[in-house]
């Protein structure tokens, strides 16, 4: 999971577009508002009517499009980027031809002064919404003010506010810069924080020695497994081994010796048990379980024969040393209900275990109630 600075992706065209869309209702306000001043409207009538008639297309289009953006998106994403980024230059657009209008009028001073006040706080607005898009932030500001500066320019109307709006716009690309590095660097402080804790929880999963899950995860793949069994009223086996004799491999060759034969036996666990269902964990010291899912009896406790016999068959050369051990392996199964205590399915499988140990070690046990009972 790769993270991309400046990535238009679902969720920042998302941002994008809860952050801007209910500033249309302060365009639309701010219209009527500045139209109405000194009765602006009355003496500029046509112009009022197409732009008071083009805010409200436009805010209609955006108010749909926002309202249905996860409809056309699932439709075509493309599409449904490009009307949005549209509309959302077309608001630019309108206003920034209406400043303009306003601005070269010769008379019209109050009108004047509060469509350059509201520009500017439409404007900064704006560059604020826009933040997480860089590029839209600057076009939005640009297409915003240039067009009223320039024909001011050009008319040579009044070279003081010219000369101020072009640094309102410059200040205002500052601004963009500055708040889309700050958003892009929240973003990907979320990302890393995701990928790490996501590292974590697989980390806090697994047997550091061997590298099969441990018991811990067991405890949690357990529960869901009986109730998978017990909702499709299916058998759930567990298996539990215990490694016969192995203390004396640590006593004899070292600690590290019985590490790796704790490591070897890991890896013959891992070819035998390969079904997407089949989990296989470190129990404790020298203890492996495994848990098998909608198994036969009789195939639960072939596979736990075949562990016995490749472990039986299993040399560990360690230095100059040939390191050769048995395993004794307890097996239990029943068809899960949601009420039962799950804990007795381990326990008979650990009664069959001490069953194998008792009879002499090198043995698979299937858990039988009367010979447990006699056992005990
Ligand atoms: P039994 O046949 O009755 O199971 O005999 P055993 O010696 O295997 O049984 P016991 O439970 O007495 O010994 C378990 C030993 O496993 C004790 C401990 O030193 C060793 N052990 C437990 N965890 C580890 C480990 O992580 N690495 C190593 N090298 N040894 C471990
Ligand atoms: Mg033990
Ligand atoms: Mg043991």
């Amino acid at each position: 999971m790769t993270f991309e600075r400046h990535r238009l992706n679902r969720r920042v065209i998302d941002d994008l577009k809860n952050r801007s869309t209910i500033g249309m209702y302060f365009y639309l306000l701010v219209t009527i508002a500045v139209l109405s001043v000194d009765g602006f409207y009355k003496r500029h009538f046509i112009f009022s009517l197409v732009f008071l008639s083009a805010m409200l297309a436009i805010a209609g289009f955006r108010v749909v499009q926002f309202n249905l953006f996860d409809k056309f998106d699932r439709i075509n994403r493309r599409l449904n980027f490009f009307a949005f980024f549209t509309s959302v230059y077309a608001t630019a657009l309108t206003w920034g031809a209406g400043f303009a209008y306003f601005m070269i009028q010769p008379e019209e001073l109050t009108s004047k002064m509060i469509m350059l006040a509201s520009t500017v706080g439409l404007d900064s607005g704006g560059v604020v919404a826009f933040m997480p898009s860089r590029r839209t932030s600057v076009f939005y500001n640009l297409i915003m003010l240039i067009p009223a500066a320039l024909i001011m320019f050009l008319f040579q109307v009044n070279n003081t506010i010219v000369f101020l709006i072009f640094l309102f716009a410059a200040y205002m690309i500052l601004v963009a810069f500055r708040g889309n590095r700050e958003y892009w660097d929240a973003l990907e402080n979320e990302h890393l924080l995701k990928v790490k804790s996501q590292e974590i929880e697989k980390i806090s999963r697994i047997d550091v020695l061997t590298g099969l899950y441990n018991r811990r995860y067991f405890d949690e793949i357990f529960n869901v497994q009986w109730k998978v069994a017990a909702r499709s009223a299916i058998p759930l086996s567990v298996i539990i081994c215990d490694i016969d004799h192995f203390k004396p491999i640590n006593d004899t060759y070292g600690h590290l010796a019985g590490d790796a034969y704790l490591k070897k036996i890991a890896g013959v666990l891992m070819t035998i048990f390969q079904r997407d269902t089949d989990f296989i964990a470190r129990y404790g010291g020298e203890e492996f379980v495994i848990l098998l899912l909608n198994h036969e009896n009789a195939e639960a406790y072939e596979l736990a024969e075949r562990v016995r016999l490749e472990i039986e068959n299993m040399t560990l050369f360690y230095y100059e040393h040939q390191i050769k051990t048995t395993i004794s392996l307890g097996i239990s199964t029943c068809i899960p209900r949601l009420r039962e205590n799950r804990d007795n399915l381990l326990e008979e499988a650990d009664k069959a275990l001490y069953q194998a140990k008792n009879s002499g070690r090198n043995q698979a046990v299937f858990y039988d109630a009367q010979k447990a009972a006699e056992a005990f």
